[in-house]
């Protein structure tokens, strides 16, 4: 289960005030001190913790709650608000193009489950919507990971455009293109190359498919296990490709919560969905305030 630490020390941190009928400065402050514990363990960003931290006993204090009626569960409001906007306040849904196709381009570093996504998100719409995806095969760099797309369409009857290995991957993505225009196909998944790391040669290739194809949505997916990395991995594709998005895969392995925690605040840009599991179905929209909920427990 994803968070127990957390939740279990967040859950702990609050009970002692529970157990107050009045709360003193000093409780106010062994209880932020916990907290600010809680979440640097559970891998959250340094500088989000610190702004969490500052931002609730602010409000705490602003708002008079030690002298009102029930001090602890104003806290407790106050800290499920805090994390709520710390993840970013509401669901946003994916950006659609005005016309035919909504392009969606995704990205992210091998492993972190760019091809089982770009599956599920397909599958997603095809349920959602009645929808009709076309997904290219734009990582010429592993034949297995042709394979995989292609597997993978098989699975949830959506068709997969590739060319093998030899073709530079923009010629494939233009090509791509073309037939998803003739088809009429509605969305368009391009399932793109990834390194173990960021590299020059991965960003420029990137770069050069997006100039392309100017997709509706650059969807980055990364890896929730991998907690501050995950992070890190968003800031630098960000800051090369400007995306528009986040898909948190593997929260079903994550007891930490590091990445889910700080990569709105970090990068800016919102997760629209999370990864929970390895099944085509496994894709859930992701709502920051019952993450909230689920991570107080
Ligand atoms: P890619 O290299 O980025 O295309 O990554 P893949 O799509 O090949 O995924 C790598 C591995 O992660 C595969 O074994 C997937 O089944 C697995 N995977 C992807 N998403 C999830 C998820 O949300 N939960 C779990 N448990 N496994 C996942």
């Amino acid at each position: 289960m994803a968070f127990e630490g957390l939740t279990e020390r967040l859950q702990n941190a609050m009970k002692k005030l529970r157990g107050k009928g009045k709360v003193s400065e000093a409780d106010l402050r062994d209880t932020m001190r916990e907290i600010r514990l809680a979440l640097l363990e559970a891998d959250v960003n340094f500088t989000v913790v610190k702004d969490f931290v500052k931002t609730v006993r602010d409000r705490a204090v602003g708002a008079k709650v030690l002298e009102g009626l029930n001090p602890a569960q104003q806290i407790v409001k106050i800290v499920d608000e805090e994390l709520t906007k710390m993840m970013g306040e509401t669901a946003t849904p994916l950006n659609k193009s005005p016309k035919i196709p909504t392009i969606i381009m995704m990205v992210g570093l091998q492993g972190a489950g760019k091809t089982t996504t770009a599956g599920k998100l397909a599958n997603h719409l095809k349920t959602e919507e009645n929808a009709r995806p076309l997904m290219i095969a734009a990582d010429v760099y592993r034949p297995a990971a042709i394979d995989q797309l292609v597997t993978v369409g098989q699975q949830i009857d959506v068709p997969v455009f590739e060319m093998g290995t030899d073709t530079d991957p923009v010629e494939i993505v233009r090509q791509g293109l073309a037939q998803a225009q003739a088809n009429h196909n509605d969305y368009v998944f391009i399932d793109t190359a990834g390194r173990l790391q960021i590299d020059e040669q991965l960003m420029d290739e990137l770069a050069r498919i997006k100039a392309l194809a100017n997709p509706t949505e650059i969807m980055l997916v990364v890896d929730a296990m991998t907690g501050q990395n995950a992070v890190a991995t968003a800031e630098g594709f960000n800051d090369k490709l400007d995306v528009t998005g986040v898909i948190l895969t593997k929260l079903d392995g994550d007891t930490r919560g590091g990445a889910a925690l700080s990569i709105r605040a970090v990068t800016g840009k919102p997760i629209k969905f999370v990864g929970e599991g390895e099944k085509m179905s496994d894709l859930d929209v992701f709502h920051p305030d019952r993450m909230a909920s689920r991570i107080l427990g």
